[in-house]
């Protein structure tokens, strides 16, 4: 049964909470084609150094350093030329003194040579060249082993596979890497008043947007969303809705949280034997919020209302997510920013309002996208950022420096 009030938590401590309560999950094998966005589940050792032998950054002369000491445009020093060497052609020796090869970039330095001079400080005419610049020994020569050792640890667990660290793997010849499973996340909304998209339109009924929200965030944080329906307002609907998700490894409601008559979701939840740890936090828009476990099923009730059902995605279950897939990075990037209007508040919550940031002679600046209800969505379609009032704040005034939280950022 509900009583009339229910412990509220802070934010800081409702997350605590919740990344306490997660486990990593299992990892998996994936091409190495199909790797980008996930979290890695183990450390890369390299294998080989990169690159793997010594070869030219330029196009040029491979030379003795001794050979061009002092050589100048005025009094260059004449080289014979005895061939030349190509990016993956036959490796050539450097026997003779006073003697040069033609390399091209990424050829290997011909053994005997020291330093490359390039091309555009020499000039070749019947079969020597002249060298206008006695660059110091060892120029324009990338050595083996000098991106990455042999034996280095390189990527690590719990990195986020960008371009750059797939072109790490592809370089160190992983064909496959191991990352974190997906965490596979069920979506279930709640409300008699909720229709689909598509559905005829009846009175008194608003579409389903918080499954669309959810389903494209539980994707973009890396997880596998499975849309279950709609459970109507009963409690025996939702329990059955949510006795179906039980598979999962995490399932989000929405609506449902609120101490309304027809509020089932909480007491559903506890009928089936999930432990609840959370169910008010000290924030708005989203107080309403119920966090639970039943085993490895991580539970998150969130609040009705499409604002309310983003925002607190994005606070609890976004970095819960991470958190299974072991990720090191699980937080939207913080800054300061400077307050283009004043915003009084009540104290007691944190309030995380919708925001346009701008960046003006290198300064974040910051205003908000207008009216806050929590129902109106657009203000979160406008929003780049959420501006993050502490619970004890009053009011902030038009030029104080504020933190807001970067929204909009994928990388995390
Ligand atoms: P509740 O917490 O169930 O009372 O819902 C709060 C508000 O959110 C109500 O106005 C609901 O109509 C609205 N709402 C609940 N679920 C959804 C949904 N899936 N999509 C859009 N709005 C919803
Ligand atoms: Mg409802």
């Amino acid at each position: 049964m509900s009583t009339n009030s229910r412990p509220s938590i802070s934010v800081e401590d409702a997350i605590d909470i919740i990344i306490r309560s997660t486990a990593h999950l299992e990892p998996e094998t994936v091409s190495l084609v199909d790797a980008g966005g996930r979290i890695l589940a183990e450390d890369i050792v390299a294998g080989a150094d990169i690159p793997a032998f010594d070869n030219s950054a330029m196009d040029g002369y491979a030379v003795r350093a001794a050979d061009i000491t002092g050589a100048t445009r005025d009094r260059p020093a004449r080289l014979a030329v005895r061939g030349e060497v190509r990016a993956g052609g036959d490796l050539l020796r450097l026997d003779d003194p006073e003697s040069a090869v033609r390399i091209m970039t990424g050829a290997p330095i011909p053994p005997g040579a020291d330093t490359v001079v390039m091309v555009e400080d020499t000039a070749e005419t019947d079969g020597a060249v002249s060298i206008y610049d006695a660059v110091p020994m060892g120029s324009n020569i990338r050595r083996a082993g000098e991106d990455i050792p042999r034996g280095a640890v390189t990527l690590t667990a719990g990195e986020r596979l960008r371009a750059s660290e797939i072109g790490v793997l592809a370089s160190l010849n992983a064909s496959t890497v191991r990352v974190a499973r997906r965490p596979r996340v069920a979506i279930i909304s709640t409300g008699d008043e909720v229709i689909e998209v598509g559905a005829p339109a009846r009175d008194g009924v608003v579409r389903n947007s918080n499954a669309y929200i959810l389903r494209e965030e539980v994707r973009r944080t890396g997880g596998e969303p499975t849309y279950l329906g709609i459970a109507p307002d009963t409690l025996e609907a939702t329990r059955d809705l949510l006795a179906r998700a039980s598979e999962h490894d995490v399932i989000i409601t929405s609506g449902g949280v609120s101490m309304g008559r027809y509020d089932f979701v909480r007491d559903a939840l506890a009928s089936i034997g999930f432990d609840i740890s959370i169910e008010s936090i000290l924030m708005k828009p989203g107080k309403p919020c119920v966090f639970g476990r039943r085993d490895s099923t991580l539970f998150f009730g969130l609040p009705g209302n499409p604002v309310s059902t983003q925002v607190a995605f994005l606070q609890f279950v976004r970095p819960a997510l991470l958190a299974l897939m072991g990720a090191r990075k699980r937080d939207k990037p913080l800054v300061r920013a400077i307050l283009e209007e004043p915003i009084d508040k009540k104290p007691g919550r944190v309030h995380f309002i919708r925001g346009v940031f701008t960046i003006e002679n290198g300064e974040f600046r910051v205003r908000t996208t207008g009216p806050q209800g929590s129902g109106i969505l657009r203000s979160m379609s406008r929003a780049n950022c959420l501006i993050i009032l502490p619970a004890d704040m009053r009011r902030a005034e038009r030029g104080d420096r504020v933190t807001i939280q970067l929204i909009d950022h994928d990388e995390v």
